[in-house]
């Protein structure tokens, strides 16, 4: 049995003025694996603590179940939290640490006896009840931990990057058994990790924090393909989004494509509704975001429907052994994910940015006028970018690919692919009110 958690508007400033976590919004399902993730420093340990009962509440709710649990201690809250660093007892043995919190409460001993053996064997560590923490590896160490927190079925687990102390190899194999325990019990959990290849293949949903605020909560899928904004496409992924500066380029006649600077890209035709819309964006600054895989190398095999070409020089060529990372320039220019929100300046509703104005047509989607359709389907000319010295665009390639440096590789870009940002880094394309069926 799990519980359900609910934060509603919860803070936290802590006693120096660092507003660690700024009116997070959030419910956590029966049973649910929850990833919390972000840079350090983002918040996720002080929420994560509030939710235990380790730090006080500055400001909203918190409920377990339905009732207001802000004031509850955290021995009130069947919650069991499991660390980074693991505080066994030394001189116990295994079998007496995982059944310690058992003893606490007194407990029959053969019935803690009996609990302390099936919980080791679902970890694995049954044949390690008689040995001391001194003689475990780090990883029988963290198993032990986690039996001790298994072993009270809690109706809920909090977890701090419990693995980051252990190395890759040990982490990865972990992280699975951890899933599938918590997952056994039908406990909630919290699971808070910076690494954001643990967070996609562990969460049910994953929360992204930064400087204290939720930026979004979706499934892994829908976090990849459709992130809220530049800082979480950025965050999620490896290799690293793309992103570029750029601007829709929209004459009245002619064909709708986002301009690079040295090159463009034409969309394709006919135009999706959401590529008709940027329209009125045109000229703005925006940020274009191309995933690696959104971008091929134009071989023999012909482009499809949605696929538009441009042209990259070579950089840089990274072996990765299972592939090579291709360094690209394009002659446009890279872009940074801009500062957060709070840091920009005061809005100014007569500068209304490419987010506000798409909203405004959105809204007004029930007008939409056809003659946006733009006339058809011809490609400009392709134009090879001036030398830049670093590459702006990372693609993955063959691992035995010979390219040298400066070499013209023609690309193929699936427009279909592009995730458009305003100059926040809010996401404006594809439509940004679009419910994700990922
Ligand atoms: P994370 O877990 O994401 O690394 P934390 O929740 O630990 O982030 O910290 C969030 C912010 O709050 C950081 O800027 C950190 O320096 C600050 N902070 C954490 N604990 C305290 C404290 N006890 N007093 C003051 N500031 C703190």
């Amino acid at each position: 049995m799990g519980s359900t958690i609910t934060l509603h508007d919860l803070a936290k400033t802590y006693p120096n003025g660092q507003r660690a976590v700024r009116q997070v919004s959030l419910t956590v399902q029966d049973g649910e694996f929850l990833v919390l993730l972000g840079p350090s420093g983002c918040g996720k340990s002080t929420l994560l603590r509030m939710i235990a009962g380790l730090e006080t509440i500055s400001g909203g709710e918190l409920r377990l179940n339905g009732e207001i649990a802000n004031h509850l201690q955290p021995s009130e809250r069947d919650i069991a939290m499991i660390f980074q660093s693991f505080a066994l007892y030394p001189n116990m043995t295994t079998a007496q640490n995982i059944g310690f919190p058992l003893a606490v409460q007194k407990q029959d001993h053969d019935q803690v006896s009996a609990r302390v053996q099936s919980v080791a064997r679902m970890l694995g560590i049954d044949h390690l009840l008689d040995q001391t923490p001194g003689r475990l590896s780090g990883g029988e160490r963290q198993r032990v931990a986690m039996g001790r927190a298994v072993v009270r079925r809690p109706s809920v687990f909090l977890m701090d990057e419990p693995l980051s102390s252990l190395d890759t190899r040990l982490r990865t194999r972990l992280r699975t058994e951890m899933l599938a325990v918590t997952r056994s019990t039908g406990a909630t959990t919290i699971y808070v990790t910076h690494d954001q290849a643990e967070a996609m293949a562990l969460g049910d949903r994953v929360a992204v924090m930064r400087d204290g605020i939720l930026q979004q909560v979706d499934t892994p899928r829908a976090l990849y393909a459709l992130p809220a904004n530049a800082f979480v496409a950025s965050f999620v992924g490896t290799p690293r989004i793309n992103l570029l500066h750029g601007t829709v380029f929209a004459p009245v006649d002619g064909v709708m494509a986002l301009n690079f600077g040295a090159q463009k890209l034409t969309l394709s035709y006919p135009l999706t509704h959401d590529h008709q819309m940027l329209r009125v964006v045109q000229g703005q600054p925006l940020l274009i975001g191309l995933r690696p895989e959104a971008i091929r190398i134009a071989d023999k095999a012909h482009a499809t429907a949605f696929e538009r070409a441009m042209t990259g020089v070579v950089e840089h060529t990274e072996f990765q052994g299972h592939e090579a990372l291709l360094h690209l320039s394009l002659g446009g220019q890279r872009a940074d994910v801009p500062a957060p929100l709070s840091d920009h300046a005061p809005y100014n509703p007569a500068r209304r940015n490419a987010a506000d104005l798409l909203r405004e047509l959105r809204r007004r989607t029930g007008l939409f006028d056809r003659r946006l359709t733009p006339a058809g389907p011809t490609q400009p000319p392709v134009q090879p970018p001036a030398r830049q010295g670093i590459g702006e665009l990372v693609i993955r390639d063959e691992p035995g690919a010979l390219n040298r440096r400066g070499q013209h590789i023609p690309l193929l870009i699936d427009v279909r692919n592009l995730l458009i940002f305003d100059e926040r880094g809010e996401r404006i394309s594809p439509d940004p009110t679009r419910v994700p069926d990922l």
